[in-house]
C-alpha cells in the first residue's frame, strides 16, 4: 500500500553538550521515522555551558551521517512545537529508574495537552546508561578523561570552554 504521510519525530532536549548517549538515540531514532528533528530547548534558566547556537552547531557537526535528521530549537510548549512541525512522535531516552519518574510525568502531561502526539521511549545503549551532559562537564572540570563519551569535535570545544575559558 502506498504510504500517504511521512512520520516526523522530535527528539527534544538540552544537549549541553551532545554526548555519545544522545548520538546513539539519534541513530536509533532516525531509523524509526522518516524525519527526525533534534530540537534544542531554549531555556536560559538552566544556565547552560554552551549557548543554544553553539549546541545546535555541535549537533549539526555530528548528525551529518543521518540524512533524515535535522537540528532546530524551540521554546514554549513542546506539544505546540511538535504540532507546528507536523510531528506525531516525541522521542525520549531512559537510562535508569531515576529518569523514569520525570519522563513519565512529562509524557502524561504532554498526552493530556495533545493526545495526538505520542511519546516513545528508547532504552539507553548499555555503554551509555551512566552518561549525561552533567557528568561529562563535571569530569572534565576535575581533569578526568572524557574520550569516548562525547564526539571528538565536542571534546575539543568542552576542553576549550571549561579548561581554557573560550
Ligand atoms: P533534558 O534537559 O530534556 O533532560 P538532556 O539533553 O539531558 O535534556 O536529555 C535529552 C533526552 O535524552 C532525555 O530524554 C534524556 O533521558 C536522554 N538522554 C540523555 N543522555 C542519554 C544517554 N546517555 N542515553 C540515552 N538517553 C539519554
Amino acid at each position: 500500500m502506498e504510504k500517504l504521510r511521512s512520520l516526523v519525530a522530535i527528539y527534544p532536549g538540552s544537549f549541553d553538550p551532545i554526548t555519545n548517549g544522545h548520538l546513539d538515540l539519534i541513530e536509533r531514532g532516525a531509523r524509526l521515522c522518516d524525519r527526525l528533528v533534534v530540537a534544542v530547548l531554549r531555556n536560559e534558566a538552566k544556565q547552560p555551558l554552551f549557548s543554544v547556537e553553539e549546541r545546535m552547531e555541535m549537533l549539526r557537526e555530528v548528525i551529518c551521517d543521518y540524512p533524515n535528521a535535522e537540528v532546530d530549537s524551540f521554546d514554549g510548549l513542546l506539544v505546540d512545537y511538535a504540532q507546528r512541525r507536523g510531528a506525531t512522535v516525541l522521542i525520549r531516552g531512559i537510562r535508569a529508574i531515576s529518569d523514569y519518574e520525570y519522563e513519565l510525568q512529562m509524557a502524561l502531561m504532554n498526552r493530556r495537552l495533545c493526545p495526538g502526539v505520542e511519546t516513545v521511549f528508547l532504552m539507553a545503549g548499555e555503554a551509555y546508561s551512566f552518561l549525561s551532559s552533567r557528568v561529562v562537564k563535571e569530569v572534565i572540570r576535575l581533569g578526568g578523561d572524557i574520550s569516548g563519551l562525547v564526539p571528538s569535535p565536542v571534546e575539543v570545544r568542552l576542553k576549550n570552554r571549561v579548561l581554557r575559558g573560550f
